[in-house]
């Protein structure tokens, strides 16, 4: 087992690097831009770039580096192979051995929401756990699971991506996806606010929300930890399909801890109670008592992530 390795996050505006110790202390983290022209072709270099600078910067031996690992926003294979990543103007791109031959180090890349759930299982909410469901609500929802302390790429790279999972076969209105009813539709920030907007329309009963003309997920959010009555119908609703999808997860994994991160989780402890009476009610009876956490790493959870894959073990 080396000393050091690097973790790295590719997002659309800028890459966020990490230098560890593999025990996991965070040495220092920093940033450079994200280049998207010339198709993206400049972005894996310049990540080898910022790595070879910081190995000279701190006179680092480079047979103490274990490796360097990499999220990517876009699915990645179990060879650490890009099909294609809109973001960053990629079409198929062998990641894992491209950045191998930059660095002259070992390097494994994996999707970033994936990535991030690794990192929330090694040092963050489910810090030690073996098996582990994320689900992030933000715009969109991802997620990412941990299986005996590996990410589950799956064949095709879209292993993790809950969001997409069916929940509702009566939905008419479509997903990003192109398919209809998927969790992503009620659970992420766009999808509260529609079901929030469709609650608001069957009902009418006082509420802060009625003369919102710029209703968002946080106002919902900021309205329910209020009380008030049409938010707290808004998020059991939100609930229940959140907790019924956790618990059909749960039924086919066993996690140790499920995970909610991502903007909607700023919402906190009400959000997850929430959550949690639903997963109650429909876990199988051995999962019933599995946490629910709120992720604790922020933005740090890609590239503590990314840290975590590429460490020999002792
Ligand atoms: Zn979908």
């Amino acid at each position: 087992m080396g000393l050091y390795c690097f973790g790295i996050d590719v997002g659309g505006t800028s890459v966020k690097c990490g230098l560890f110790l593999t025990d996991g202390t965070l040495i220092e983290k920093w940033e450079i831009p994200t280049r998207t022209e010339n198709n993206g072709s400049e972005i894996l270099p310049d990540v080898a770039k910022t790595i070879q600078a910081k190995i000279d910067e701190r006179g680092i031996e480079k047979d103490k580096v274990d490796g360097v690992g990499i999220g990517i926003p876009g699915p990645v294979n179990e060879h650490g192979e890009v099909p294609c990543a809109v973001n960053l103007y990629w079409g198929f791109k062998a990641v894992s051995r491209e950045l191998s031959e930059l660095t002259g180090l070992a390097a494994q890349a994996g999707n970033d929401a994936n990535v991030a759930a690794l990192g929330e299982a090694w040092k963050g909410a489910a810090a030690g756990a073996k098996n582990v469901v994320m689900v992030t609500l933000g715009t969109g929802v991802g997620g990412g699971i941990i299986v005996d302390g590996k990410i589950v790429s799956g064949h095709h790279g879209a292993g993790g991506e809950v969001g997409h999972a069916n929940i509702n076969h009566n939905e008419t209105e479509s997903c990003n996806c192109g398919n209809k009813g998927c969790l992503e539709q009620v659970a992420s920030a766009t999808g509260i606010v529609r079901v929030a907007k469709q609650e608001l329309a069957a009902s009418s009963d006082e509420s802060v929300l009625r003369n919102n003309s710029k209703l968002s997920a946080k106002a919902v959010l900021d309205a329910f930890k209020d009380g008030d009555a049409a938010a707290v119908r808004i998020m059991n609703k939100v609930g229940e399909e959140l907790g019924g999808a956790l618990a059909i997860f749960a039924a086919v994994i066993d996690p140790e801890t499920i995970v909610v991160g991502g903007g909607v989780s700023k919402a906190g402890q009400p959000l997850i109670d929430c959550i949690q009476k639903y997963y109650r009610e429909y876990a199988f009876s051995l999962c019933k008592d599995t946490p629910i956490v709120v992720a604790s790493l922020g933005n740090d959870a890609g590239i503590y992530g990314a840290a975590r894959m590429v460490i020999k073990e002792a």
